[in-house]
């Protein structure tokens, strides 16, 4: 589903990542981890067309899509929850999560904001909420739960439990699982907190300084 190939990133003069390759299959779900400043969110953003310039190969289901915009990327069913989640402060929980359908392409329509809702237990209680009148935490479990309901067929998440407690982290991981293994969604996820990786991921790379030094399965 997605092949990046010797992908090469920079941020004007400064070289980011160095010839990275790595694989995500159809429904596969795989961890990035990695020190601060190792090059997660860089490759995200690369993936996405978010930010930096990058040099190589980005196949997504057997197209280049080196060239398309970030619009484009999503239209095809990538979906970045990226680290400065932005919710609309203006608009309530359940409008923020309808607002995603306009992501979602007739190949893999939205899903309906009630059944992300439903999935997302601390949601039900704050629908009528707006984005501006939520928690840290509250807003980054709303940026999740939005990006879901684009159905997307692969889901980049960057450090989604950050400042989570840990029994909402808990839900997440059993939210996340849940919600790609029906939908047949793909998981790429930055993210430092080991126990989550490891229940939402089934493989795992490691990246340092742009480089990638491991991968694997978890049990390895
Ligand atoms: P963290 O775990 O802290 O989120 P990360 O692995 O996601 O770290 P990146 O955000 O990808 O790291 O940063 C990789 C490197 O690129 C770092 O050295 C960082 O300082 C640098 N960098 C990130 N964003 C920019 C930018 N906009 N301009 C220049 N350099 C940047
Ligand atoms: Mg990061």
């Amino acid at each position: 589903m997605l092949e990046v190939r010797d992908l090469d990133a920079f941020y004007g003069d400064s070289h980011i990542l160095f010839k990275l390759r790595l694989s995500v299959g159809n429904g596969q779900r795989v961890a990035l981890l990695g020190r601060n400043g190792a090059g997660k969110s860089t490759l995200l953003k690369s993936v996405m067309n978010a930010g930096p310039r990058v040099r190589g190969a980005l196949r997504f289901d057997g197209q280049d899509i080196g060239a398309l915009p970030v619009h484009r990327r999503t239209q095809l069913g990538l979906s970045l929850v990226p680290e400065d989640r932005r919710i609309f402060t203006h608009l309530t929980v359940a409008e923020n999560i309808a607002i995603a359908r306009y992501g979602a392409s007739a190949q893999r329509p939205a899903v309906p904001v009630a059944e992300i809702i439903e999935r997302f237990p601390m949601l039900v209680a704050l629908q009528q909420r707006y984005g501006g009148q939520l928690s840290g935490g509250q807003q980054q479990l709303l940026a999740v739960a939005r990006a879901m309901a684009a159905n997307p067929s692969l889901l980049l998440l960057d450090e989604p439990t950050e400042g989570l407690a840990p029994i909402i982290v808990e839900e997440m991981a059993h939210d996340v699982v849940r919600t790609c293994t029906e939908r047949n969604t793909a998981l790429l996820l930055c993210e430092q907190n080991i126990w989550f990786a490891r229940r939402c991921t089934q493989y795992v790379y490691v990246i340092d300084t742009g480089r990638i030094v491991f991968e694997g399965d978890w049990a390895a």
